[in-house]
């Protein structure tokens, strides 16, 4: 193990826990610099009598890098940018917001690439429709990225009827999560979709308005477009 080694390989090793990582784990990190050794290859560090990190899996082969598709969608209510993975939408959010989730994203090593796909285009469209106020249910492949509970949250919030509303203790109930309006509310306001995951439809247990991540000017155009649309066919 000489010190050439190090910019030759990714292999290191701690010679007290005899584990081998991955260049860069977050477990090897915590590794003190007086017991880290590097190795030229995995199998070395295997003949040296180490084992493989549980964390990194320095043997599993080398995941192949996330591309989510990014499409900007013209809307009345300004700029929103449309993210596709391969499994469905997975953000659609007012173009000045969207910055933060991106970064997250990127940090966990998704690639973000420009361009179109045939769920990003489907967006489009019936985003379309719905602006037009001709059409009341999104029909599209979601691919929502967050913990359990916020998962659980924006189910309960894909059963908001077109044109009505729900206070933030409605829904908290509704999951079976009285007294939690709080955490309910975070997980709304964290909800990655917007209009398609209809959190414009939670209002105060008031009638105000309260908090939306588009801003209230968004919400309550939203709110307004449904409402009328709905007057319209009735
Ligand atoms: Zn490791």
């Amino acid at each position: 193990m000489t010190v050439e080694a190090r910019n030759l390989n990714e292999i290191q090793g701690c010679r007290t826990t005899k584990i081998y990582c991955r260049n860069g784990c977050p477990a090897g990190k915590r590794m003190k610099p007086r017991n880290r050794v590097y190795f030229q290859s995995r199998e070395e560090a295997r003949t040296d009598g180490y084992r493989a990190c549980k964390v990194c899996k320095p043997d599993a082969p080398p995941v192949e890098p996330e591309t989510f598709i990014l499409t900007h969608y013209q809307s009345p209510l300004g700029t929103y940018i449309i993210l596709g993975s391969k499994q469905g939408i997975v953000c659609v959010e007012p173009e000045e917001q969207v910055e933060n989730r991106i970064d997250r994203w990127q940090h966990d090593s998704i690639q973000i690439e420009e361009g179109e796909s045939e769920d990003t285009l489907l967006v489009s469209s019936e985003l379309d429709g719905y602006f037009a106020g001709r059409l009341f249910s999104f029909n599209l492949p979601l691919d929502l990225r967050g913990t359990p509970f916020q998962r659980q949250v924006w189910q309960q919030l894909q059963g908001i009827p077109y044109g009505e509303t729900i206070s933030y203790g409605d829904l908290a109930h509704s999951i079976g999560w009285d007294n939690a309006a709080r955490p309910v509310g975070g997980a709304v306001g964290r909800n990655p979709v917007s209009i398609i995951v209809p959190c414009h439809r939670v209002i105060g247990s008031n009638g105000n308005l309260t908090g939306y991540g588009g801003g209230l000017r968004r919400k309550e155009a939203l709110l307004n477009l449904e409402a009328n649309a709905r007057d319209k066919t009735n």
